[in-house]
């Protein structure tokens, strides 16, 4: 069996960790493989490092770990780098984002039309940019054959930078599209008789296919529509693929979107919390909203402390639904949520991440079908430019990725009202990284509608530069 060194940087992400892992186990025809764990932090990098290997122990598989604080040392003979990284981490967004409110810019600066993920930084993104273009750049030189997984945010502006400014392996990977079956789902229908695509950029793709067995699937959507959605309500913030907004973009878009474009939409759904509400459902008002961030703040940190608690309790076992129990009941977490459990402790089933699959397709010729962010080469959405990013439905194999037909092409509002103005955002953002000016941050914000003179521009800018973490970024932009 082949085996091949896969390098996690930013390895301390946990949970993401742990499914990589557990889908390695799982895939017998890349067994014997090298996980070099990468991270700055030495707590986490030991919590996921035992943890990791714990996992591997329960699940009887032939994985083996490094770890490491030095990049190099991880990417050195790396076959595939994973980059996960959160420079500065969600402390760093949340000041940000605090700066932007302070001069009336409701949830932050990078909070803008059509780019509504709040972890998602497109303006203040400076370090996160420069961190994938130095891993990328490092991989060309001391490991040139090795694919770049892209995971890491914002993906749709970083793998666009990297494909243009180096020559590496490289595609961006996100799980959005799993949209696509939670409509299925709500629908009643077998997957297995579905024939879907979607098109556009990372967490902006519509589902521009949708057939059921041979017919078009939008009847039946709009057949729930009409019976099911005035009585819709969100299970949790993160829940919004059938809600009041989806369906709102359906309608003014002909397609619906999937995924995080939901939360992608214009300021119609955005300009406070009531709306919000109106759009995302009670109580939360969507995922972006700041009592959504917040569920999704404390979610993270309960995520951590079970982590943690299951590291270093050498009586709780990974593969145990009984560790979960206890653990739920001490946190206070809701019985629905044991079932997200259930994929880390069936020992048959993979975690839906799409880089285990993508590595051995690659690897062994296993042929996978999976949505990527690959250059728009040879126009796969053909009002695109072909060197712009674009998310779409692909088969790999060992010779690489083979992008599908987009068939039908995506309807001319998604691409002139949705796609262009949102490449345009990535075209700001990346010429205001790559030339330092300040002056194309401050034209994205005198476009903002929250923007009521230039005088609040020039505040908000000062007031982010002037964070401590910052200087970095003043200094780039000459400030
Ligand atoms: P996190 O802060 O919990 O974890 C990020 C890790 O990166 C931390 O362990 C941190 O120590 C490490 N790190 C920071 N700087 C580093 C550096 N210079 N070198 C190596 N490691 C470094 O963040 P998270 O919530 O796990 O999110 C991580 C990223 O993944 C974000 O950009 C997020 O938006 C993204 N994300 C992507 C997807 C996807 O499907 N593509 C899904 C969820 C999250």
């Amino acid at each position: 069996m082949p085996a091949v060194k896969i390098s996690i940087i930013g390895a301390g992400s946990a949970a993401f960790s742990l499914r990589l892992v557990g889908d390695l186990c799982r895939t017998k025809n890349l067994e014997g493989s090298l996980i070099s764990l990468m991270d700055i932090d030495g707590n986490r990098l030991n919590a996921i490092y035992n943890l990791a290997t714990k996992y591997v122990n329960e699940l009887g598989g032939n994985v083996k770990f490094e770890k490491t604080t030095n990049l190099e040392e991880s990417i050195k003979d790396s076959d595939f780098v994973i980059n996960t990284a959160l420079v500065g981490g969600h402390k760093w967004m949340e000041e940000n984002r605090k700066a932007g409110e302070k001069h009336g810019y409701y949830r932050g600066i990078d909070t803008q039309e059509f780019n509504m993920v709040s972890d998602y930084n497109t303006f203040t993104n400076y370090y996160q940019l420069k961190f994938f273009l130095d891993v990328a750049k490092l991989i060309e030189k001391i490991a040139p054959n090795a694919w770049l997984l892209q995971t890491a945010n914002p993906v749709f502006e970083g793998t666009t930078l990297i494909a243009r400014e180096t020559g590496i392996k490289v595609a961006g990977f996100c799980h959005g599209h799993h949209g696509v079956f939670q409509v299925i789902e709500a629908l009643g229908i077998d997957p297995k008789d579905v024939d879907w695509q979607v098109a556009g950029f990372n967490h902006a793709i519509w589902l521009n296919r949708f057939m059921y067995k041979d017919e078009n699937a939008y009847p039946l959507l709009e057949k729930w529509i009409e019976e099911n959605s005035s009585s819709w309500k969100p299970t949790d913030p993160f829940d919004d693929q059938l809600s009041p907004a989806a369906i709102d973009m359906y309608r003014f878009y002909g397609m619906l979107p999937v995924g995080d474009t939901v939360r992608n939409g214009s300021w119609k759904y955005h300009y406070n919390l009531e709306t919000k509400k109106k759009w995302f459902g009670e109580p939360w008002g969507g995922a972006d909203s700041e009592l959504g961030w917040a569920w999704y703040n404390e979610r993270l940190k309960i995520i951590t402390s079970i982590i943690a608690d299951i590291a270093s309790d050498p009586n709780l076992k990974i593969l145990s639904r009984e560790t979960y129990e206890k653990l739920f009941e001490k946190y206070n977490l809701p019985k629905e949520m044991l079932s997200e459990a259930s994929n880390i402790i069936d020992p048959e089933k993979m975690s839906g991440e799409q880089h285990i699959p993508f590595i051995n397709a690659i690897v062994n010729d296993e042929k996978q079908r999976l949505v990527l962010n690959i250059m728009n080469r040879g126009e796969i959405i053909k009002e695109i430019p072909e060197n712009v990013v674009v998310e779409v439905p692909v088969t790999v194999d060992k010779s690489g990725i083979h992008p599908e037909k987009i068939d039908p092409p995506l309807s001319k509002r998604v691409v002139k009202f949705y796609l262009y103005p949102r490449m345009v955002r990535m075209e700001m953002a990346l010429e205001a990284f790559l030339t330092g000016d300040r002056k194309i941050l401050e034209e994205v914000l005198v476009r903002d509608p929250r923007t009521k003179s230039f005088e609040q521009v020039e505040a908000v800018i000062d007031e982010i530069f002037s964070l401590s973490f910052n200087e970095e970024m003043k200094k780039h932009y000459n400030q």
